[in-house]
């Protein structure tokens, strides 16, 4: 009977369960989710993390005996470790809720012993299973960007762990500021309410409509002048429309591309880390086209490389994530099974 390591993924609205036996290797590829329920209170979302592990098992043919350690992945922010803090995709009253201390007594109740468990962010959770992935088993760091309606970014340590800083706030990476001079862009305003000029408000879905308000003047021929659309509507059309060779989109994302390879020259200055993986919509086999893909990480590529230095040029490897959306859950799994797997 293998050891297993269990990682749940709760997200806002629906959770997943995800296994890893004790040498990595994913117990299955296949999607387990259920609905969060949120809206009836932090018992029943217990409950359905709990109800979610007992399905994964059955499924798997599987017996709580085997299962070692749980690692749960909650998007912060955090009071401290394990208990939440105000976030707006969650109710008022989940603030200041431990939810470490209720997990680990659903599972001593439903195991009938003390079941190890380890907690962090989903988007750090998310960069240790694209980080198993790409490195095998070589030590080395790396480092992900993951631009989607922010710019989640994510360091994993040689041994396999993310940065979670001393508050839970590390690798809040989005929110550094972009050299606005080298981007040639004036400054973009950021939903974090800083005015520095974020990397996120340049890379991510959460800038696009300021990238309109700067370009569309650029071109007057353009289908959006006398377009009944909303700013929101256009900017939610630029992934297509790019797809199809359209100037103005390529024009936005190869803006988006070139800041983001800025800021792995940046985190590369301080993380060194051989592998940079790349998440996110614009690298989606399912959205993109190959030739668009090829254009996306040249143009990040071409933008990091003259900041960084000699060795480094000659090692970092930047390539597109894989995982989809089992890294968060998968990376849960693995966060306790290097904690608490012997
Ligand atoms: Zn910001």
């Amino acid at each position: 009977m293998r050891d297993i390591f269990i990682g749940t993924d709760s997200g806002a609205t629906t959770s997943k369960t995800c296994g890893v036996y004790d040498d990595g290797t994913p117990v299955t590829l296949q999607l387990a989710q259920s609905s969060t329920n949120s809206q009836h209170g932090t018992k029943i979302v217990v409950e359905g993390w709990i109800a979610g592990v007992e399905k994964f098992l059955a499924e798997n043919q599987l017996s709580w005996a085997q299962v070692k350690a749980v690692g749960l992945a909650l998007p912060g922010p955090y009071q401290s470790y394990g208990v939440l803090d105000r976030t707006a995709n969650l109710p008022a009253s989940f603030a200041g809720w431990d939810f470490f201390s209720d997990y680990a007594a659903a599972l001593k109740q439903k195991a009938g012993r003390d079941v190890p468990l380890v907690t962090g962010n989903d988007g750090n959770y998310g960069g240790v299973a694209e980080a198993a992935k790409v490195r095998g088993t070589k030590k080395a760091g790396v480092l992900m960007l993951a631009p989607g309606s922010g710019l989640g970014a994510a360091y994993v340590n040689p041994e396999g762990l993310p940065l979670d800083g001393d508050t839970f706030a590390g690798m809040e990476a989005g929110h550094m500021p972009a050299p606005l001079h080298l981007l040639g862009l004036p400054e973009f305003a950021c939903g974090c309410g800083r005015t520095w000029g974020c990397f996120e408000a340049y890379t991510s879905i959460s800038g696009l409509v300021q990238y309109l308000e700067h370009l569309v003047p650029k071109y007057p021929q353009h289908e959006f002048h006398g377009s009944p659309q909303t700013m929101k509507e256009k900017a939610f059309s630029l992934r297509t429309l790019a797809q199809k060779g359209d100037p103005l989109a390529l024009e936005i994302f190869d803006y988006q591309a070139k800041a983001l390879g800025i800021h792995v020259a940046n985190l590369s200055l301080a993380l060194d880390a051989e592998f940079v993986v790349i998440g996110g919509g614009l690298i989606d086999p399912h959205a993109t086209t190959e030739e668009f893909r090829a254009r996306y990480l040249g143009g990040i590529k071409a933008a990091a490389e003259p900041w960084l230095f000699p060795a480094q040029k000659k090692t970092i490897q930047i390539l597109p994530a894989s995982m989809g959306e089992l890294s968060q859950g998968i990376g849960a799994a693995l966060v306790a099974l290097y904690k608490f797997g012997s």
